[in-house]
């Protein structure tokens, strides 16, 4: 398995075109001119589990992955962005809500799509309920009545959810 993504066709250091090579285990991109190696950073995700009673909110999936199940609210997080920030974006780019981030729930790493998932639990401030961006439909689903979850990461922060006792 080799990387061929065109953004490492050429070294960005002086242009010369990259070849694969095995560096620290693993083949990468490498440039054979001047000593540039392409290590790729792994991909980070922010997902906002917003609750409101007994009802938590999700989104419809409008792509692949998994497209058409539903998820929560999450998106891969900017280069210099802010976890929470980027689950507070994320939540009004897909739902048109505003959130509030409670607490960070915890730190998973979802195997569909790749990615480190930082889960945070998250209460509505305002905005109004709207599918947009990736989204498909976004709603808030009754726990007794959910539909079809995607990802690994999802179920298992739902589970943990509907385990929870409720007053
Ligand atoms: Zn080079």
């Amino acid at each position: 398995m080799g990387f061929t993504a065109p953004a490492t066709a050429f070294c960005p250091a002086c242009g010369h075109a990259t070849e694969v090579r095995m560096v620290h285990g693993r083949p990468r991109p490498a440039c054979p001119d001047c000593r540039f190696v392409h290590f790729p950073n792994p991909r980070v995700a922010a997902v906002a589990f917003v609750t409101r009673e007994n009802h938590v909110l999700l989104v419809k999936r409008g792509v692949q992955p998994e497209k058409g199940k539903w998820a929560l609210p999450a998106g891969f997080i900017d280069l210099g962005e802010h976890p929470e920030k980027a689950a507070i974006r994320e939540v009004k780019e897909e739902t048109g809500l505003d959130i509030t981030i409670e607490r960070q729930m915890g730190l998973n790493f979802d195997p569909t799509s790749k990615a480190i998932v930082i889960l945070y639990k998250a209460q509505t401030i305002g905005g109004s309920l709207a599918a947009s961006d990736d989204a498909a439909d976004a709603r808030w689903f009754d726990r007794k009545d959910l539909p079809e979850l995607a990802f690994e990461s999802t179920r298992k922060a739902v589970q943990e959810w509907l385990t929870e006792t409720h007053p």
